[in-house]
């Protein structure tokens, strides 16, 4: 057995640029903030985690200073002392001081995880029964900028032949000119490469009756979370009306939120998340369902860095469910890294991290230069 007892659990908020600023419905980001946690454990391995919400507390209510907070006063310290490999028990306890906070309870499984398989000298993946795809495909995310920007965007990668499959942020604008603007997308790109949209839950039902239809019809292969994460009876509409698949993204968090969907036919496709779900064992619980009830599985993101990126690949490669590739992009959306070595993306496929724990060492120089400074007062 490994007994790896908890010394102390220290988190830090690291700011990193972006390349380019990114738009959602509600915000534009030009950097993207993470609460970096470092679990050390008497036996001098030290396992990192990673907590992030996308630009700000808009998608999950979750803020990265408040996740900050929920570690430093609760999360953590209920962990010292204890044998870090215990995880589901760990897992239990937080949930029993803590409700909710899945974004902050999700950081500290994952560094539960990495010490866990430093310390056996296997990657993470082998803790989820081994290794299934060595690769994952990667859809690039385009920001909900005007035609023009985001067509010069999309030949550029195609060009550079990085990436073929391409998901458009939609909501931002009024529908009948946020529409137009991604059939004209739709028309350029053309034969060469696949289109998805994804509308966080920024339209009603009446909206996306109304509209979904025109996108099918202008060869849109799939749509994300159109209504609200609340509303899966509109979802089950909206898929029984639609011939191209629906994503579920905001209506699926929990295990729980995957058995309803499934139950009510309110999607063909689950995005998967280890953030919005708590953590890597509880993703796995929602790919399960969704392998019960016939459901597809997309690797989603929540704009990761290497760190949170390379756990969800050492997952989405152990999970056979995940069949309809990632979105694993936010490494390549930021302007710098915090790990020594970078994760490798080649001809559109993101190549699953071999070393042990998530496979990623830090850069300790990167992560001191972009640490948020601490201001008296
Ligand atoms: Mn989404």
């Amino acid at each position: 057995m490994t007994r790896l007892t908890v010394e102390s659990v220290d988190t830090a908020i690291v700011d990193l640029p972006l390349r380019r600023q990114h738009r959602f419905s509600s915000l534009t980001i030009d950097h993207q903030s993470y609460v970096l946690v470092r679990v050390r454990t008497a036996e001098g391995i030290e396992g990192i985690g990673e907590a992030v919400v996308p630009g700000g507390p808009w998608w999950g209510g979750e803020s990265i200073e408040g996740i900050k907070v929920a570690i430093d006063t609760y999360l953590g310290p209920c962990l010292i002392g204890r044998n870090a490999t215990r995880v589901e028990s760990l897992r239990h306890e937080m949930d029993r001081l803590v409700h909710g906070n899945p974004f902050a309870k999700a950081s500290v499984e994952m560094a539960l995880f990495d010490a866990w398989g430093k310390a056996l000298g296997v990657p993470v993946y082998d803790l989820f029964g081994g290794l299934y795809r060595e690769t994952i495909p990667v859809t690039w995310a385009l920001g909900a900028d005007d035609a023009k920007v985001v067509i010069d965007e999309i030949e550029g990668k195609l060009d550079a032949g990085l990436h073929a499959s391409f998901k458009l942020k939609m909501g931002a604008q009024e529908p009948a000119q946020d529409v137009a603007r991604v059939l004209d997308i739709a028309r350029v790109l053309a034969e060469r490469g696949s289109l998805r949209v994804d509308l966080n839950c920024a339209w009603d039902e009446l909206t996306s009756t109304r509209w979904l239809p025109e996108l099918e019809a202008g060869g849109i292969e799939l749509v994300e979370q159109p209504v609200p994460g609340w509303n899966v009876d509109a979802l089950a509409r909206l898929s029984a009306l639609l011939r191209i698949p629906i994503m579920a993204d905001e209506s699926v968090w929990s295990p729980q939120d995957a058995f309803r969907l499934a139950r009510a036919a309110g999607a063909d496709i689950f995005a998967l998340k280890i953030p919005k779900s708590g953590g890597l064992t509880m993703v796995r619980r929602v790919a399960d369902i969704a392998a019960a009830a016939g459901i597809s599985c997309h690797g989603g993101t929540t704009i990761e860095s290497s760190i949170g990126t390379a756990a969800s690949a050492q997952l989405y490669g152990a999970l056979p469910e995940v069949t309809e590739g990632c979105e694993l992009f936010g490494p390549l959306l930021l302007a710098d890294d915090l790990v020594a070595d970078g994760l490798d993306y080649r001809d559109g496929q993101l190549h699953v991290p071999r070393g042990p724990g998530l496979g990623i060492t830090l850069d300790e120089d990167k992560v001191r230069y972009y640490t948020r400074e601490h201001h008296a007062g």
